[in-house]
């Protein structure tokens, strides 16, 4: 048995082209990873099985050592060796630890149908894919003892595609399932806590970018982790093609547009960088557009068009916030670490999948694991800045109202100086009014006897000459206008000059005063007008008068102040005095001056005469006498 082993590797070598490395099982250890061990060729998709094409295709040894082929629309071919030198029968698991591939197909070189058929397309037709907590395609296979065989592995994706190939006994495979789920149990509770709280904060500050946040955590963290991680399939069952796969773009471009918003208004593009904030804002459509495309593109371009997109918000928001790193704005540096984390996270995660670093547990959740510190440190960030903006409101509001209060007693201040003032005002007012209405009445007071004054005589309290001049013409027009008689008195003290020198100039004054009031009790009619005409003399005018009615007056006046007794430091005397009397009514021919003249010629006559007496203008013709006194 053994030689016919040894005879048919022989054979083998020497018929088919040089294998990479051929996999002894016997002895060999539980979890082997198969990247050296495998040969690997591109060829174009067909839906044919394992043709002798393929088998005389030129598979290459090592150049795709780290079985990472990116997004390809070719069909990856392996071709893997392997032996049993033991004399028992040996089973082992040929699995893919990666979720993310459409079809898997397992070939015996000897036969063009697959052994398995597996990969997102066929989820609903995949029995072992579900078995195991894991989304990993299980191929279990038997090795005879003491045999040889070649296995074809056919894999297509329109993701990108790497081939984590482990040969693994059943129960390594397990535990690994096991630790796997643990692993991702933890992460996916992490990451429900953070979404949680993002929503929690959302409803509790009623804010976009909480509400930003909260939709890029469910949509990066959880949506796209879950998919990554095969879960529809594996844990919900879903068959679907669209939430196996196709819904990893619109997520990567949803996930992406809603970083895009709340990047803005995490680092304050709007007050710190406006034309970054415009820019952000095509960013965010631009991913709306490429959301919105996949519903219309096939999944590979979908995918391309969205992590495309994708790089050019990571490339504008790398620079936008090294920026505000070294220009030192705030959110700046956490946001770098933050979004640093995430980003190296999947670098890590990649350089796995292109086997460029050992695959470890760091290296194998370097992503979950980046994207959970990402999370965190947001998370913190957002709840510190709520922390502080609740403090910096309180100060302000705090400020507000001592401002407040400050204002109101500023205003009572005013209020109070105002009233004061107004008190004050009205008070002087008042008395400012008073002074004026006292000075008001003073000038009226002073105006009357201003404008008594100007028609009186000061010494004797009869109208002066000059009212006289006013007057007289008036009262003539009158007499004239109704062709009523007007009659004149005029009188002369007699020798006042005698009266002055004999008593003194006050005892004339005084005798002047006397005689102007015996004047005036002889006067009844009150249309009558006595005044001083000059000196010692008096005319009196005397309207609706004739010159008859006048004549007994001046009688009658003469005899008065004849008896009367003027009395003056302790001397008394008497006085007598001479009359002219004329009266007419006025005629278009004569002049009120006429009338006046012929009185004071009237009066000339009296004193002529021998004084004492009363002369009527018409007798001055005739007679030449006027009325003799007793
Ligand atoms: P006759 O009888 O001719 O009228 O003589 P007479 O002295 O009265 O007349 P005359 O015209 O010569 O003198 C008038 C005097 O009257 C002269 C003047 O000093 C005096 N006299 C005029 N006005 C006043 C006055 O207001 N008070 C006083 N005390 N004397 C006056
Ligand atoms: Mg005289
Ligand atoms: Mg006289």
């Amino acid at each position: 048995m053994r030689y016919l082993y040894i005879v048919l590797v022989a054979w083998m070598m020497s018929t088919t082209s040089i294998a990479a490395n051929m996999i002894e099982l016997d002895g060999l250890s539980d979890d082997l990873a198969l990247g050296q061990y495998v040969d690997s060729v591109r060829l174009t998709r067909d839906n044919l099985g394992l043709t002798d094409q393929i088998r005389a295709a030129s598979f290459v040894a090592g150049e795709h050592n780290e079985l990472n082929f990116g997004y390809t629309q070719k069909r990856v071919w392996l071709r893997l060796e392997l032996s049993n030198s033991s004399n028992d029968d040996i089973e082992r698991v040929l699995n893919i630890r990666y979720p993310l591939l459409d079809t898997v197909k397992l070939y015996k070189s000897t036969s063009q149908t697959p052994l398995f058929t597996l990969g997102r397309v066929y989820a609903d037709k995949n029995d072992q894919a579900i078995n195991i907590p894991a989304p990993y395609y299980i191929m279990p296979i038997l090795l005879p003892a003491n045999s040889l065989e070649t296995y074809y592995l056919s894999v297509e994706s329109d993701d990108s595609i790497a081939i984590p190939l482990y040969l693994t006994s059943q129960t390594s495979l397990v535990r690994q399932a096991f630790n796997y789920s643990v692993i991702l149990s933890f992460y996916f509770g992490l990451v429900i806590a953070n979404i949680l709280f993002a929503f929690f904060m959302t409803v509790l500050l009623k804010d976009r970018e909480q509400l930003y946040y909260s939709l890029f955590l469910l949509s990066n963290s959880f949506i796209f982790f879950a998919v990554l991680e095969g879960m529809p399939s594996t844990i919900f069952d879903a068959e679907s093609l669209f939430v196996n796969r196709d819904i990893i773009a619109y997520v990567v471009s949803a996930s992406i547009m809603f970083l895009t918003l709340f990047s803005a208004s995490y680092l304050k593009l709007k007050k710190y960088d406006p034309r970054a904030y415009r820019l952000s804002k095509i960013l965010a459509f631009i991913m709306f557009l490429s959301f919105v495309l996949c519903f219309i593109l096939p999944y590979f371009y979908a995918i391309t068009l969205s992590t495309f997109t994708s790089i050019l918000v990571g490339c504008f928001y790398a620079a936008v916030a090294s920026k505000y790193v070294q220009l030192g704005r705030p959110g700046g540096k956490s946001f770098i670490l933050a979004c640093g984390l995430g980003v190296t996270g999947a670098l890590v995660y990649g350089m796995k999948v292109w086997n460029l670093v050992p695959v470890n547990f760091f290296t194998s959740y370097g992503w979950h694991i980046g994207t959970l510190f990402e999370a965190a440190i947001f998370s913190a960030m957002i709840a510190y800045r709520a922390a502080q903006d609740r403090k910096e409101r309180l100060i302000y509001l705090h400020e507000l109202n001592k401002k407040e209060r400050d204002l109101r007693h500023t205003q009572e201040c005013l209020l109070e100086t105002e009233s004061a003032a107004k008190a004050d005002l009205e008070l002087q007012v008042k008395q400012r009014t008073r002074d004026l209405s006292n000075v008001l009445a003073q000038l009226e007071t002073e105006n009357r006897s201003l404008a008594e004054l100007s028609i009186n005589d000061g010494l004797t309290k009869v109208r002066n000459r000059r009212y006289f001049n006013d007057i007289y013409p008036q009262m003539w027009s009158d007499a004239f206008t109704e062709q009523t008689p007007i009659s004149i008195i005029l009188l002369d003290i007699d020798h006042f000059k005698k009266v002055n020198d004999d008593y003194g100039h006050i005892s004339g004054d005084h005798c002047l005063v006397k005689v102007a009031s015996v004047m005036r009790q002889s006067v009844n009619h009150p249309l009558d007008v006595i005044c001083r005409y000059g000196g010692e003399e008096f005319v009196i005018v005397l309207p609706d008068t004739t010159q008859q009615q006048a004549v007994v007056l001046a009688e009658s006046m003469r005899k008065s102040i004849a008896n009367t007794i003027i009395s003056s430091s302790e001397r008394a005397f008497r006085v007598t005095s001479s009359f002219g009397v004329g009266g007419i009514i006025p005629t278009e021919e004569i002049a009120p001056e006429d009338l006046i003249a012929q009185c004071d010629a009237a009066l000339y006559t009296s004193k002529r005469n021998g004084r004492n007496r009363v002369t009527v203008a018409d007798d001055i013709a005739t007679s030449g006498k006027g009325v003799v006194g007793e």
